[in-house]
């Protein structure tokens, strides 16, 4: 049976996604490029954002004029099955916590169990992201995601190692780590993301760690550790950390349970830690109730954090969560704070990497676009170069700077 896959989504979605095609593989199905050949079609969802969910709508509604027999995996499917039956009624369900029953679903079976993603079949490439866990242990006020993925569940780290190994041997040159909070990692099984990165950085072989996005609370419970384990060389100096607010009130009307104070903290330590490196966070505006002071707050403290990579949503209602019921502001209000956000950020983020003109790094170079090869340096930098390889690690010199990324060329 032919299956085409389209994936949506953060890199959990992704990797889960990389099962999924695992599975069906091995159990003899093939996959196909193309949703005119497919008997069977599996959508991976996103409804993080509103605009996000009706992508996923008229995809299925798409795929459902076509006549196919449909699966729509991921956080629609736990968070929104009455959604998707609505729109295609005999659509398949597969939500999260049980995506490694692809084939039973297309099978037409529907005792499912919930079972840890480890020591599955996985599609391996040169990246492969890699779920530590699923769910998280906050509540945040606006998210859709706790609904969707639940409370923290992490899975058991011999599995986790025992498939990177696999990936490795297999020729996987970049592991990413991925959960909702990869720092609560283990807390629920009596283990701990620095325990984690070290037993996966003892692995043999030529490869580099991206550990991802943190909740700032439970980072900064294992700081120190998790300090100790980036000093692998390994390890790519890379903190994905999401501040979405600096304003005391709107983070209390977020739930979001830290202060800016003790995020501006880990920030500078890492900075302080490692001087080559990559701070990356996400900022939500015109969370219901911002006012135009909470807002400067906030773009007062991304002029004072200097961040690498800053992610901007505007705030989206989700259904059933708590801050849907908010008076959301105008839209122009909403629009006129991204744009601004945004520019704030692309400064901040040029003249960050116009300080790298004229330094050498070790980098990974993973992707080919045009004319050029895309690697990562060791402070998780993207540079472009022209005469690097790919899947090779190779110093580089940087030559130019553009407004997320660098140019560079290979010694
Ligand atoms: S930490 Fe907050 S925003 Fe992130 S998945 Fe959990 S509840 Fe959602």
């Amino acid at each position: 049976m032919k299956v085409y896959i389209e994936t949506y989504g953060c890199a959990a979605a992704q990797g889960d996604a990389a099962i999924m095609e695992g599975i069906l593989l091995q159990r003899g199905y093939e996959i196909v490029g193309d949703t005119d050949k497919a008997d069977v079609v599996v959508i991976v969802t996103c409804i993080v954002v509103d605009a996000t969910q009706q992508r996923m709508i008229s995809r299925i509604k798409k795929f459902n004029e076509m006549g196919k027999k449909i699966v729509v995996a991921e956080c629609m499917a736990s968070a929104l099955p009455h959604v998707v039956k609505k729109i295609a009624p005999h659509a398949m369900l597969l939500p999260p916590r049980y995506i490694h029953h692809i084939v039973d679903v297309i099978e037409g079976k529907r005792d499912f169990i919930e079972k840890p993603k480890v020591l599955l079949p996985r599609k391996i490439g040169i990246r492969l992201n890699i779920p530590i866990a699923e769910g998280c242990l906050y509540n945040c006020s606006y998210c859709i995601t706790k609904i969707a993925r639940g409370k923290l569940l992490s899975f058991q780290m011999e599995g986790i190692v025992e498939d990177v190994k696999k990936a490795i041997e297999k020729g996987c040159k970049e592991i990413r780590l991925t959960t909702q909070d990869t720092a609560s990692y283990g807390i629920d099984i009596g283990k701990s993301l620095p325990e984690l990165i070290n037993e996966i950085a003892s692995i043999e072989g030529e490869f580099r760690i991206r550990v991802g996005m943190m909740h700032p609370s439970s980072a900064y419970r294992i700081f120190d550790e998790l300090m100790e384990a980036y000093e692998n060389e390994k390890v790519y100096k890379f903190l994905h950390l999401p501040l979405q607010s600096a304003s005391p009130k709107i983070l209390r009307a977020m739930r979001r349970g830290y202060s800016y104070e003790q995020f501006k903290e880990i920030v500078h330590a890492f900075r302080k830690k490692f001087s080559h490196s990559t701070f990356a966070t996400d900022i939500i505006v015109a969370f219901p109730g911002e006012s135009e002071q909470d807002f400067n707050e906030t773009m007062e403290a991304i002029k004072e954090l200097q961040p690498d990579i800053t992610n901007v949503t505007r705030f989206s209602p989700r259904p059933y969560t708590e801050a849907a019921k908010l008076k959301k502001l105008p839209t122009q209000v909403a629009k006129q704070r991204s744009r601004i956000t945004s520019e704030i950020a692309l400064k901040i983020s040029y003249e960050r990497n116009k300080k790298l003109i004229g330094k050498t790094f070790q980098a990974l170079f993973l992707e080919k676009r045009g004319e050029w090869t895309i690697g990562k340096t060791d402070g998780y930098k993207s540079v472009y170069a022209k005469n690097a390889t790919i899947g090779e690690f190779a110093m580089v010199k940087i030559t130019n700077a553009k407004l997320t990324h660098v140019e560079g060329i290979v010694e």
